[in-house]
């Protein structure tokens, strides 16, 4: 085959989803830092930045406006209301991760991860869960960065968010924080090996396989 009729290496897109406080940012951001063949979409909110949260880095930070307008212009991937608050990821940003052969990570809620399998069913998901319900409220109280009522409102959500846990591909519980990243670190790494995936880059290797025959 020559290269130009090969299809070209794209990227895996990863969904990760867990109720608020499983664990979820900081487990993505470990396998992020220790994996430089995957990229975490940053991805756009209504909600005020959290003390230490930096635009352009945890979130895009935009105003209703704003985004109400990039929603009307198309340019959400997805986007869900949570919280009351709205999140969305840009399409732009995802598609020129993955045409450069950039595997890809979102940390989105299920209604987002619904959209996304739509629009790309080969996406896989992934579902972070809390070991307990006690503990999962444990985690939001000691992350000390939202107020009771925000705490008892995730807690609400959280139910919700955890009622889908069926739509996903894995599930990984979060109880010793290692155990869960080298988990999910296991699956980043067995999809890359799938045939499909691996067909395109390894190419050449197969045609001098098959030539053989
Ligand atoms: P945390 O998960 O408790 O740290 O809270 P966040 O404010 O970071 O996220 C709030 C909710 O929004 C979670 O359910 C996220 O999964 C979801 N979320 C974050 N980014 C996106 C996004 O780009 N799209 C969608 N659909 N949901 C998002
Ligand atoms: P999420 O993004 O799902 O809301 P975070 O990553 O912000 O969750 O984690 C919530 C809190 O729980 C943070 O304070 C974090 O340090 C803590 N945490 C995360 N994983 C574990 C774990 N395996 N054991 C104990 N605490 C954890
Ligand atoms: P937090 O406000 O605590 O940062 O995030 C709350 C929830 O919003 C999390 O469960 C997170 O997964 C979700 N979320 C964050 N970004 C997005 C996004 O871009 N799209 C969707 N659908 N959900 C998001």
């Amino acid at each position: 085959m020559s290269d130009l009729s090969r299809p070209k290496p794209t990227g895996l897109l990863f969904i990760v989803s867990a109720p608020s406080g499983a664990g979820k940012t900081s487990l993505v951001k470990a396998l992020v830092e220790r994996d430089p063949e995957l990229v975490l979409s940053v991805s756009c909110t209504t909600r005020p930045a959290r003390t230490g949260e930096q635009d352009g880095v945890h979130y895009h930070f935009l105003d209703r406006a704003r985004f109400e307008r990039e929603i009307a212009e198309g340019a959400f991937l997805e986007h869900a209301e949570v919280f009351g608050n709205r999140y969305g990821t840009r399409a732009a940003d995802v598609r020129q991760c993955l045409d450069a052969g950039q595997d890809v990570i979102l940390e989105i809620d299920w209604q987002g991860a619904r959209q996304v399998r739509e629009r790309f069913p080969e996406s896989i998901g992934l579902f972070v869960l809390p070991p307990s319900i006690a503990e999962l409220e444990r985690r939001l109280r000691g992350r000390g960065t939202d107020s009771d009522a925000v705490i008892a409102r995730r807690m609400t959500q959280a139910h919700d968010e955890l009622a889908h846990f069926a739509e996903y591909a894995y599930l990984v519980v979060n109880d010793c924080f290692e155990t869960a990243l080298a988990a999910l670190a296991a699956i980043v790494t067995a999809e890359r090996q799938r045939l499909a995936h691996q067909r395109p880059r390894l190419a050449a290797l197969l045609d001098s396989i098959e030539s053989i025959h």
